[in-house]
């Protein structure tokens, strides 16, 4: 009899847990560009994901840069249907304040408010079948082949799992550590009214490895600076308020904001597997934003499609040699380069050299 009162209440107890672990095919953790486009991807594929995310709608700061190659690799995004900028010019003023206008060769460079973006980007999965779960990922476990991946609502048996949660991922914390300090930049910044009409325009910082930028988005203006060295961060609004009063002062604050980017120094980090049997890491989460200019828009979206064809081949492993083969070597050469590109002779060089070739840096 007592014996089967345990047998009850254990059965009872391992129910009341089933009844609370929803089973999932794809999870995706994160719905920035490279999350919400991979949903899109899989769920275009009749592969249908949830995504997690708990923030939208939401600003990100960002310039919400994009160069014209990001559009001839993404279509959707020459007849974006959300205020933004176009321009056929930049404007770059070098370190020792030689000010140089670029005209590019091909194509236009456009802005967007990464509000209207990103929520653009997730409607477009959602309507091609994604679920929203509008949930924060607080726990991640691997259990026999599977994640117990932990909101704070219930938990969630999920088989195959893709990190999209940003430079800071959880989910990169758990399965293969987070991106060093080292490997991580900061910028801070202000989203501005009054700049709508100007150029775009990218100032070299003399002495550091970064830039200030101005970047219009339509209906409103990023003004920011960045610089690859967590440890320049107390100069950076000191600097910025110098560059407003002298190239903007009629610019009017809306917000201020401070954010870590990933820069990755040393090309081992991108030697790490970034995918396994059951999970992968894309965009930020996976450090992939080009070390010298900071573009992170372009690889999110290719990962984002990337990792979808190779989780719709039940192979998320093949990602570490998609993405290495499709655009890897920019990045790896990139990570060489940062250092010597921005010794204040070669970036003057290189500006000129931009100009002549009527090139954008942001390729
Ligand atoms: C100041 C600044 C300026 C930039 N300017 C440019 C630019 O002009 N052009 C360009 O190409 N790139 C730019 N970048 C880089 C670009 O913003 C990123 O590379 C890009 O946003 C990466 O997209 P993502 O989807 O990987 O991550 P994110 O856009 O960071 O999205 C991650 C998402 O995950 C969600 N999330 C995080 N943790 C959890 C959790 N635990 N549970 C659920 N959801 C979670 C977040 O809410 C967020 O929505 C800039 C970056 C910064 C910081």
């Amino acid at each position: 009899m007592e014996s089967s009162i345990v047998t009850f209440i254990a059965n009872k107890h391992v129910y009341y847990k089933l009844r609370r672990t929803a089973v999932i095919k794809v999870a995706i953790v994160g719905a920035g560009p490279a999350g919400s486009y991979c949903a899109y991807k899989l769920a275009e594929k009749g592969s249908y994901p949830s995504v997690f995310d708990y923030s939208h709608p939401r600003e990100k700061p960002c310039g919400g840069l994009v160069p014209a190659t990001a559009q001839e690799l993404f279509p959707f995004l020459k007849a974006l249907p959300i205020p933004h900028s176009e321009r056929s010019t930049m404007t770059m003023i070098t370190p020792s304040g030689r000010k140089i206008v670029v005209g590019f060769r091909k194509g236009k460079i456009i802005g967007f408010s990464r509000l209207k973006f990103d929520q653009y980007l997730l409607n477009m999965a959602v309507n091609e079948g994604a679920d929203l779960v509008e949930e924060k990922v607080i726990g991640l476990e691997r259990k026999y082949g599977w994640w117990k991946v932990r909101t704070q609502k219930q938990s969630y048996a999920v088989k195959t799992l893709v990190g999209a949660d940003g430079v800071n991922s959880m989910v990169r914390r758990n399965i293969i550590g987070s991106l060093s300090k080292r490997d991580k930049g900061v910028c801070f910044g202000y989203f501005v009214k009054g700049l709508e009409n100007e150029d775009v325009t990218i100032k070299f910082l003399p002495g550091k490895k970064g830039y200030m930028w101005i970047i219009p988005r339509g209906e409103d203006t990023s003004i920011g600076i960045g610089s690859m060295e967590i440890r320049d961060s107390p100069e950076l609004k000191t600097e910025l308020a110098t560059f407003i009063s002298n190239f903007c002062p009629q610019a009017e604050k809306i917000s201020e904001w401070t954010a870590l980017i990933p820069n990755v120094k040393d090309s081992k980090t991108f030697r790490i597997p970034i995918a396994g049997s059951n999970w992968t890491l894309i965009g930020d989460a996976a450090g992939h934003v080009d070390p010298i200019t900071g573009s992170g828009i372009i690889y999110a979206l290719l990962d984002g499609e990337l990792a979808a064809e190779a989780i719709a081949e039940d192979n998320p492993e093949l990602f570490n040699k998609m993405w290495i083969k499709t655009y890897g070597q920019q990045l790896l050469r990139a990570t060489k380069l940062r250092g010597w590109i921005y010794k204040q002779p070669l970036l003057e060089v290189y500006c000129m050299y931009l100009k002549v070739q009527n090139a954008t840096p942001f390729a």
